[in-house]
């Protein structure tokens, strides 16, 4: 730790080789300046900026945590995270940023794995048994997730290591066996095999259950993910009638929370099939029919959507960093919605697309509201509302 460390309260002892918290070096109050001014600097040009809504515990908010295991050269196994930029392993047992009982998982993995006579893969030859452990937990529900990512299919004596672990940790209720052999930065494989329990865990957002596999995504802050989908649902002012289109919508999250909060018929569109499939069980498990999820590309969606005259009165959408396509944009101008819910993990690339949209067409930002998803981190997370500058005719 250097001075200048000391001096900014850095208590993480690998910050630097971590690299995943870039904004440790600033106390919280001065990360979400820093966050305000990043906004305001990007998306001001468009309309006022809110002022952000931080994390009133800004600590441990990580749901989801993923380890990669590696043995050095004098045989110590090591669990942890990849320096940013390259292939090589930093330990970690605890994070700031990290659910603890996630974290206390990964370390008795890992001091569980010499007496299991259970190696490492090794990246490079390709040999070797444990790549990855990825752990989700349910906040609300207390359920555990465990994924043990490995190199080759084979695992010996996995009855009893599967026994050993849930002894040690009650609140796991599964553990999924994921193969994963090819040289990627992708964390999980093609195949799987459910060890124990259901193979997936539930959780509660604002009022609704879902179910979450280990290949669908899931906000990993469910406390600030509440503050996001109750903003974006109060911007979206629903009155009882409308129809709703949730794109990008992963297990369906936010248009079952609509739909649960008044919308007259919701459609979800998404990439990933898990994560419809998941989408769809969630909808049942919410008691809703009026909501249907559709597995494809979003754009491809919007252009066949808007082709076929479809005509949702909201659309809420949440692509990843890399933001949205000119495809979905422009299907989006030609089926005209009277609100436009933009939520975003990328300010650059949601100021790419809201320049695309006020530039095309009568959408105008009328709200800008950025939400602290990922303290400590350089990430900002934004919600916005656009409407149409003169009505559908
Ligand atoms: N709205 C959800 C998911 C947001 S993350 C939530 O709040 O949890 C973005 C989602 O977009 C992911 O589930 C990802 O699988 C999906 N996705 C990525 N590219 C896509 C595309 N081209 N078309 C549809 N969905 C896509």
């Amino acid at each position: 730790m250097n001075n200048y460390d000391k001096l900014n309260n850095v208590s993480c002892p690998v910050y630097k080789k971590c690299g995943g918290c870039q904004l440790q070096n600033m106390t919280y109050e001065q990360q979400l300046v820093f966050k305000q001014n990043k906004v305001n600097r990007l998306l001001r040009r468009f309309c006022t900026v809110e002022p952000i809504i931080g994390m009133a515990l800004p600590y441990h908010y990580r749901n989801k945590v993923q380890a990669a295991f590696y043995t050095n050269r004098q045989g110590k196994i090591i669990s942890g995270v990849y320096q940013s930029g390259t292939h090589h392993v930093v330990g970690i047992d605890s994070c700031q940023t990290e659910d603890k009982t996630a974290d206390e998982i990964i370390v008795a993995i890992r001091k569980m794995l010499r007496s299991f006579k259970l190696t490492t893969y090794n990246e490079d030859t390709g040999k070797g048994f444990l790549r990855h452990v990825l752990v989700k937990r349910g906040f609300a529900t207390n359920q555990v997730m465990v994924v043990l990512v490995t190199g080759t299919p084979v695992f010996p004596s996995k009855n009893n290591f599967v026994k050993a672990l849930v002894k040690q940790f009650p609140q796991i209720t599964t553990v999924i066996h994921n193969i994963n052999p090819y040289p990627t930065n992708l964390v999980l494989g093609k195949n799987q095999k459910v060890l124990y329990g259901k193979g997936y865990i539930e959780d509660i957002l604002c009022g609704c259950k879902f179910r979450i596999s280990a290949k669908s995504f899931y906000q990993i802050n469910p406390v600030q993910t509440q503050v996001l989908y109750n903003k974006a649902i109060e911007l979206a002012q629903l009155k009882g009638s409308e129809t709703v289109l949730d794109a990008y919508c992963g297990i369906g999250t936010i248009g079952i929370v609509a739909a649960k909060k008044g919308a007259g018929r919701v459609i979800g569109a998404e990439l990933n099939p898990d994560a419809v499939n998941d989408a769809r069980v969630n909808a049942r498990l919410n008691e809703l029919r009026n909501i249907r999820f559709f597995c494809c590309d979003a754009g491809d969606f919007m252009c066949d959507a808007a082709n076929d005259s479809e005509k949702p009165d909201v659309v809420f959408m949440d692509p990843p960093r890399a933001g949205s396509s000119e495809k979905f944009l422009s299907s989006l101008i030609k089926m005209s919605p009277k609100t436009v819910i933009y939520i975003s993990c990328n300010p650059e690339t949601l100021a790419r697309d809201l320049d695309y949209l006020v530039k095309n067409s009568e959408y105008r930002v009328q709200k800008i509201q950025p939400v602290d998803m990922f303290p400590h981190t350089s990430h900002t997370e934004c919600v916005v509302k656009l409407t149409r500058a003169t009505s559908r005719a």
